[in-house]
């Protein structure tokens, strides 16, 4: 049996994925195209190209190395029945926690004004407040927002949660439903997103829900750049509504050279850097899930189709 391995990168990332790979599953044959190989059974992805796997008619499991499945999900030449992994990583989820708190702390301890006031030479000292004193929202408690909710509660903040069929997690007041959104959003001062794209939250960040935010509240978009409606955002903080934004993720990326988000002295542009898929631990993730396919055993980290993620 073959493992294609269909991946968009470059050279150098291809040599090394394929190093930590085979190193955690020195048993298997890989390959980087189907061309003769016709006894493919299992694809580990990373945005592949188009058709990749369209007519594999042997494969028996599909495996992302991101932990987003947003692209493959829309790919229609992606075999619809075949069952679909993602990438979870416990390396990732602290990753994602520790650019969250960085935000938090960048936003709560008035690094924002401090940045601008330093292009324009203004000493000035404002107020501090402590953790306590800041409410901080996240939405979507899954992998990454349970650690990063978790970080939070860790680092003294008020923090409440938003999740489709609720959550239990320590410290956190959590909330369901579009109702419990409205009342999430209308206390938090900093509201982190950390949903997935899905029919369901595209465009969440529209003009509607953006005005249900506390005045002066900041947004922290780290999940997908389709969850926010670009111009909708520009005008809230245009009009003082909101006070910052931190984005790591952005509808096209890489976000164009002319994009007034780049030059916006109330945004922070982050390159998709939040959380990278790390090939050292993510390689024994997929290990464990072909040696569970391998032998029989259930498959983890599956995507409900039906509900997007
Ligand atoms: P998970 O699938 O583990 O968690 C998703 C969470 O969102 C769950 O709590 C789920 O609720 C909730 N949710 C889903 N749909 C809805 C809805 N309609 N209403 C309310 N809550 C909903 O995702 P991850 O934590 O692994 O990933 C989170 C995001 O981070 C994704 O968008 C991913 O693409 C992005 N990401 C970004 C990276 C970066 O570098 N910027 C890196 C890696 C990931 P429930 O618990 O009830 O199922």
């Amino acid at each position: 049996m073959t493992i294609l391995l269909a991946a968009a990168f470059d050279a150098e990332e291809a040599a090394q994925w394929q190093a930590c790979l085979e190193a955690a599953l020195p048993g298997e044959r890989w390959v980087r195209h189907r061309e003769g190989a016709d006894d493919i059974d299992i694809a580990v992805v990373a945005n592949p190209p188009p058709g990749s796997l369209d007519g594999l008619s042997g494969l028996r499991l599909i495996q992302s190395l991101w932990a987003g499945v947003d692209k493959l999900l829309r790919d229609p030449t992606v075999p619809a029945g075949v069952p679909l992994a993602r990438m979870v990583d416990p390396a990732m989820n602290t990753a994602m926690a520790e650019t969250a708190l960085w935000a938090v702390l960048h936003l709560h301890r008035d690094h924002d004004l401090y940045t601008v006031q330093q292009r324009e030479r203004s000493w000035r000292q404002h107020p501090q407040r402590r953790a306590d004193e800041v409410h901080v929202a996240v939405l979507g408690l899954g992998e990454m927002g349970r650690t990063t909710a978790l970080r939070l509660v860790g680092n003294g903040y008020r923090v409440s949660g938003w999740s489709r069929r609720g959550a239990e997690v320590p410290g956190v007041m959590v909330a369901q439903g579009p109702e419990g959104l409205r009342r999430v959003l209308g206390e938090a001062d900093i509201v982190i997103n950390l949903l997935p794209l899905t029919p369901d939250t595209q465009g969440l960040f529209n003009a509607t829900m953006l005005a249900a935010m506390r005045p002066g509240a900041s947004l922290v978009n780290l999940a997908r750049g389709g969850h926010v409606v670009e111009a909708d955002l520009l005008a809230a903080l245009d009009a003082g509504h909101l006070r910052h934004a931190v984005l790591d993720v952005f509808r096209e990326e890489p976000l164009a050279p002319d994009h007034p988000f780049w030059a916006h002295p109330r945004v922070t542009v982050r390159p998709h850097v939040a959380a990278a898929t790390d090939p050292r631990s993510a390689a024994q993730v997929v290990a464990r899930n072909i040696l569970a396919l391998r032998e029989g055993r259930p498959l983890a980290h599956l995507v409900d189709r039906s509900a997007g993620y």
